[in-house]
């Protein structure tokens, strides 16, 4: 399987992450990447971007060291009612965004109330991508999960970072094995994401990418090695 995109990345803007926009690029042209997404996160993460800085976002090139990129946020759901921290209009600029629970912006929920603010944040239609929903500290419903997403056009993300034994997701490769069964039971596309928050990080799937050959998920259900597949899906705006 060839990687050809990152789409889930943080740059310094992000307040707890550790390189620049370029450097994250010329890492993702090494490593033969064709797209790049910048995701920095949404302004209820402390210490991240303003809004300000997703609505100039217009003054960076989209290609940099020969990878197009993408610029976006890593939304942060607020409530069960699926409310995101960025506004309307500057959603309109973006070219990605991923919507994800995180522990300083919501305290989990019950299992119901996890599903349907993801769910309701589904609705919205910026949101391409649901973020890491193999977190144990919010128990989710994955048939209900995945059945939206595939009813609602938006992929799913299996996060590299999750597998990352230091990391905070600790149950994640369990629930991940749960989220796969059903995307092959709906037919639901994943989108690999390296969440890296350092250049050396960009483009790696390394975990993830194993975690799927054991599980022998179908690779035409993963979008990553299609630019093609991927504009079917960011075209839901
Ligand atoms: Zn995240
Ligand atoms: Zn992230």
């Amino acid at each position: 399987m060839k990687y050809l995109m990152d789409l889930h990345t943080h740059s310094l803007a992000s307040g707890h992450a550790y390189s620049t926009i370029r450097e994250m690029a010329y890492m993702a042209s090494e490593r033969g990447l064709e797209i790049l997404g910048i995701t920095e996160h949404a302004p209820a993460m402390h210490g991240s971007c303003r809004e300000l800085y997703f609505s100039n976002l217009y003054m960076v090139p989209r290609n940099m060291c020969g990878v197009n990129l993408l610029f976006g946020a890593e939304l942060n759901i607020l409530d069960f009612d699926g409310n995101v921290d960025i506004s309307e209009p500057v959603l309109d600029k973006l070219d990605i965004c991923i919507a994800s629970l995180h522990i300083p912006c919501i305290k989990p929920g019950k299992k119901e109330d996890n599903t349907r603010a993801y769910i309701n944040a589904m609705k919205n239609r910026h949101v391409n991508i649901i973020g890491h929903p193999d977190d144990d500290r919010y128990p989710v419903d994955y048939d209900a999960l995945v059945y939206e997403a595939k009813r609602q056009h938006v992929l799913i993300e299996m996060n590299n970072a999750s597998l990352n034994p230091n990391g905070a997701r600790k149950g994640a490769r369990e629930l991940d094995f749960k989220i796969l069964e059903k995307c092959v039971e709906y037919r639901q596309p994943v989108i690999v994401g390296s969440d890296a928050h350092i250049d050396v990080d960009v483009g790696n799937f390394e975990r993830m990418d194993e975690l799927l050959k054991e599980f022998d998920f179908p690779e035409e259900l993963i979008i990553n090695d299609s630019v093609d597949k991927l504009k079917a899906y960011l075209d839901r705006r």
